[in-house]
């Protein structure tokens, strides 16, 4: 029997593609989400790519009784990949109790449960690059320094990892890996699966995809007046198959027990920085879609320039990106079209 592992906030942007690979590498797949930032209709495309139709349970991760319930009728739960989140940099900034609420709270739960149900002792964690704001060395590994967080989404990453941290050292069964992520984009390569933004999107890549599709006007990039050669901010953007293939190989990792620590931390990105312009050329030249823009003053917060250094993750890990840029942008763009053609509904 394959082993069974708990994906919360599986029916989200990274989750969904996680569950996908993890179906592909022969786990069995359950997923708590509840639906807060999802549609339902996602549990069928995971089943149309993977021919299997993962459980899933609608839940609050806040309601403390019910997870522990959940737990409790699924014992044979192996390990827990904690996607579950709120992730709007500017809703955080306006409603941090909202976000300390869900996030922190979400997490102290799952990790209690954890400890009652010691049969799911491996835990993979969703952060973020964010963490070391604006790094002093470039690409910037896992010493470089946490540094204090700009909006309260962001803390509430690094109190999670404290967290993760102090509960791995209290018990000696808990084990657990925090990925760090740089930018997720793209799509999966079916077209089938992808990101779904409520609303107007903050993040550039659903910005680019909606833009061309004529569902807004114009994208507009922040700022080129940046240290940077051609003025816009650099990232490291990843392929979400990537990213989510990572999850599986983390989570095996600890169920072999080559862990080397109770709590690891990698970075997730391709090691490759790219500027905003380049972002837009690589989806205009991939696409074969012209896209309108123009330039407007710096958005407040943005880092300048940041990209990963993956060598703890290419060796220690043994899991490296695999998808360039521009298959980043085909693929968003496939889901973008197949969504306007009413995928969803
Ligand atoms: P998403 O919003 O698409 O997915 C999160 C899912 O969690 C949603 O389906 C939502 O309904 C669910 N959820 C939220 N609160 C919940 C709760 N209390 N109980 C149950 N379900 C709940 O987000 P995503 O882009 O897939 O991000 C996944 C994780 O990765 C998040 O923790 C996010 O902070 C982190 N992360 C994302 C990015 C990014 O750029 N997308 C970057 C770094 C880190
Ligand atoms: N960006 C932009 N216009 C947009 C959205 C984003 O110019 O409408 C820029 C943003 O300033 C940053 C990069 O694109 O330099 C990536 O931003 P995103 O919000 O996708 O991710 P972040 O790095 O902020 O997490």
């Amino acid at each position: 029997m394959s082993k069974k592992i708990l994906v919360t906030g599986g029916m989200g942007y990274i989750g969904s593609h996680t569950v996908v690979e993890l179906q592909k590498s022969g786990y069995r797949a359950v997923i708590l989400d509840n639906l807060s930032n999802s549609q339902p209709g996602i549990l069928e495309l995971i089943t149309r790519i993977t021919g299997v139709k993962p459980e899933f349970v609608n839940l609050d991760m806040t309601n403390q009784q019910g997870l522990n319930a959940f737990f409790h009728n699924h014992p044979d739960i192996k390990g827990v990949i904690h996607f579950a989140a709120y992730k709007a940099v500017g809703e955080s900034v306006e409603k941090p109790l909202m976000y300390y609420h869900n996030n922190l709270g979400s997490l102290v739960n799952l990790l209690a449960c954890m400890q009652e149900h010691p049969a799911a002792s491996h835990l993979v964690f969703s952060s973020s690059c964010t963490v070391y704001g604006q790094p002093e060395n470039l690409p910037v590994d896992e010493q470089a320094p946490v540094v204090p967080a700009i909006s309260p989404y962001g803390n509430t990453k690094q109190i999670s990892e404290e967290i993760i941290e102090d509960t791995c050292r209290s018990n000696a069964l808990l084990t657990a890996i925090s990925l760090r992520y740089f930018n997720p984009i793209g799509a999966h390569e079916s077209g089938l699966l992808g990101e779904l933004p409520l609303g107007v999107p903050n993040n550039l890549v659903p910005y680019i995809t909606q833009t061309a599709i004529g569902k807004r006007n114009k994208l507009t990039i922040f700022g080129n007046d940046y240290n940077t050669p051609d003025g816009t901010c650099i990232r490291d953007y990843i392929h979400v198959s990537d990213l989510a293939r990572a999850h599986v190989v983390a989570m095996e990792r600890m169920l072999k027990k080559d862990n080397k620590k109770a709590h690891e931390v990698f970075n997730l990105g391709t090691g490759t920085g790219y500027s905003v312009l380049e972002a837009v050329q690589s989806f205009e030249r991939s696409a074969g879609v012209k896209l309108n823009w123009g330039f407007s003053a710096r958005r407040p917060g943005d880092v300048e320039k940041v990209w990963a250094d993956t060598q703890f993750a290419n060796e220690e890990l043994g899991w490296k990106a695999e998808k360039g840029l521009d298959e980043m942008m085909s693929t968003a763009w496939s889901w973008e079209v197949n969504l306007n053609e009413g995928l969803m509904g």
